[in-house]
């Protein structure tokens, strides 16, 4: 078993004050993975302290763009240069396919890069010159890093989650106390070690690991904190936000969904059947954007519930490292169980279980569970209605556009959704009238570094990646300045 046991504060790996420390397992074989340090609120203060020196006193905030972007590439080139064994270990840590986690950090290099491009751009965009009406004044608006960023992510992109907020927010000059989910921390602390290696100065980026009302929720509170970044599920990114309101701290949230995937009856049906099962399988369905609940125009309805059953059929399930397999265990006992409970609550609300539902045969370990398919699911159910994050799919008819728009945007949700229809202009028209902050044309799930990320109603406020990512991490100053020689004449007249 491995040994994480200290937390990374300004600049150094130290024990927590109270020595605590918790497991992470292995979800193939339900074995203790590693040994983690178990942060409480006294390693938070110390970390927020450290990262409030680094904002007020160091060198980041003021160096250069430039300066800064030279260390993010370093950090890139330090994943890619690891990128098998943190791939590997995100897979003993969470569960997924290894070629899924080669992807993620992939992908987390690429967000280094990317917002190292961006940090570049402020030396030169940072500074806008303002138009004013009145010409006795001349005016512009500046960027600025927001502050010292507190981040809180969750377990189903463990070291993707964490670039998609630490990559932005040092591009954008801020220091950070980012602390990764109890159920998968273990890239997160590799990516401390790689950031110290690139050269990153003491106290812009601190690691704390824990449990979430231990240490997340001191992370929350803490008064020296401006801005706070959470990905997770909306109880938690509830609490948050109550906690972020009382010093009126800037928040950003990336909540949950329950995507909708409205296919058209002039779809094909192969790639149909490809879209839905990669929105709903990939990662074992642990994806907030998952297109979880599909609709179907009528006349492919039974067609292509024939295709799907037939092919979920094939996926092969198992250990993520092993060549070929499609889906790994889930991340823990408590997730499996919610899993397993939302099933039982399909059948028992009268959806039609096409397929899987079960614990696959053949495995005594880990949390294992069948690609699972409901037809014919009451739109007042729960499980229409509600996130399962796991590999179960609920799809239901319908007849024309308008009923198909209405169902989809029936839904307190609204992070994602997809349209398939070969009939374009109609996919358009379709994507343009969605409630979701991400529209998928022809496919499902594609994430792209550049592009904006971000749900509407209960799935979140804000928007990462992109420049919009940076955004979350800088504040808009307005220095106006009194060119006329002639007095302003309030009193002198
Ligand atoms: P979660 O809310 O249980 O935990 C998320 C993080 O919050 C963890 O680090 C946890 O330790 C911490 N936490 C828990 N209680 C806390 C508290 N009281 N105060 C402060 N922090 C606390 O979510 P999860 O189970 O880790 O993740 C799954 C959820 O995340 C799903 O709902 C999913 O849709 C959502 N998610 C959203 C996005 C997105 O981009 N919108 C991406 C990934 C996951």
């Amino acid at each position: 078993m491995n040994t994480y046991d200290q937390l990374y504060i300004d600049g150094q790996w130290v024990a927590p004050v109270r020595g605590g420390t918790f497991e992470t397992l292995d979800p193939s074989s339900e074995q203790p993975l590693a040994r983690v340090a178990a942060a409480n609120a006294e390693d938070i203060d110390l970390a927020v302290r450290a990262a409030r020196r680094a904002f007020d006193e160091g060198p980041w905030p003021n160096m250069s763009g430039a300066a800064r972007a030279a260390v993010l590439r370093r950090i890139a080139q330090g994943i890619r240069a690891r990128q098998q064994e943190l791939a590997e270990l995100e897979v003993r840590d969470n569960g997924k396919p290894l070629p899924e986690a080669l992807w993620d950090i992939g992908d987390t290099a690429g967000c280094f890069d990317f917002y190292a491009d961006l940090a570049e751009d402020l030396d030169s965009h940072a500074e806008q010159p303002v138009a004013l009406a009145d010409e006795r004044f001349s005016s512009v608006a500046r960027k600025e890093p927001v502050g010292v960023a507190g981040a809180i992510i969750p377990w189903n992109f463990p070291m993707l989650m964490a670039a998609w907020k630490v990559a932005p927010a040092l591009a954008a000059g801020c220091s950070m106390v980012l602390k990764p989910s109890e159920l998968t921390p273990l890239t997160a602390l590799e990516l401390a070690g790689i950031a110290h290696e690139a050269g990153l100065p003491a106290g812009v980026l601190n690691l704390v690991s824990g449990l979430g009302p231990d240490a997340g929720a001191p992370l929350a509170e803490h008064p020296g904190i401006d801005k706070l970044a959470f990905t997770g599920s909306v109880p938690t990114g509830s609490r948050i936000m109550q906690a972020a309101a009382k010093d009126i701290k800037n928040i950003s949230l990336e909540l949950g969904g329950k995507s909708p995937f409205i296919v058209f009856a002039d779809s094909d049906i192969e790639a149909a059947v490809e879209w839905i099962m990669f929105g709903i399988f990939w990662n074992q369905g642990q994806v907030c954007s998952a297109t979880s609940r599909v609709l179907v125009q009528r006349e492919l309805y039974a067609p292509l519930l024939e295709r799907l059953r037939q092919e979920a059929g094939k996926v092969r399930i198992g250990n993520g490292m092993e060549e070929g397999v499609l889906l790994g265990p889930l991340v823990s006992q408590s997730q499996y169980d919610k899993v397993r409970e939302a099933i039982g609550r399909g059948r028992e609300e009268g959806a039609r279980l096409v397929h899987g539902g079960e614990r696959p045969a053949g495995f005594a370990k880990g949390f294992y569970l069948q690609p699972t398919i409901f037809a014919d699911v009451p739109e007042d159910s729960w499980i229409w209605n509600e996130e399962i994050f796991g590999p179960v799919v609920c799809l239901r008819p319908f007849d024309d556009e308008a009923e198909a728009l209405h169902a989809a945007n029936d839904s307190r949700f609204g992070l994602a959704a997809a349209v398939m229809s070969r009939d374009l202009p109609r996919a358009e028209r379709v994507a343009r009238k969605l409630r979701a902050g991400i529209v998928w044309i022809n496919c499902s799930q594609p994430t792209f570094t550049e592009a904006p990320w971000g749900g509407y109603k209960h799935s979140g406020i804000g928007r990462e990646l992109g420049e919009w990512g940076l955004n979350n991490y800088l504040e808009t100053k307005q220095i106006t300045r009194y060119d006329s020689e002639q007095p302003w004449a309030w009193y002198i007249k």
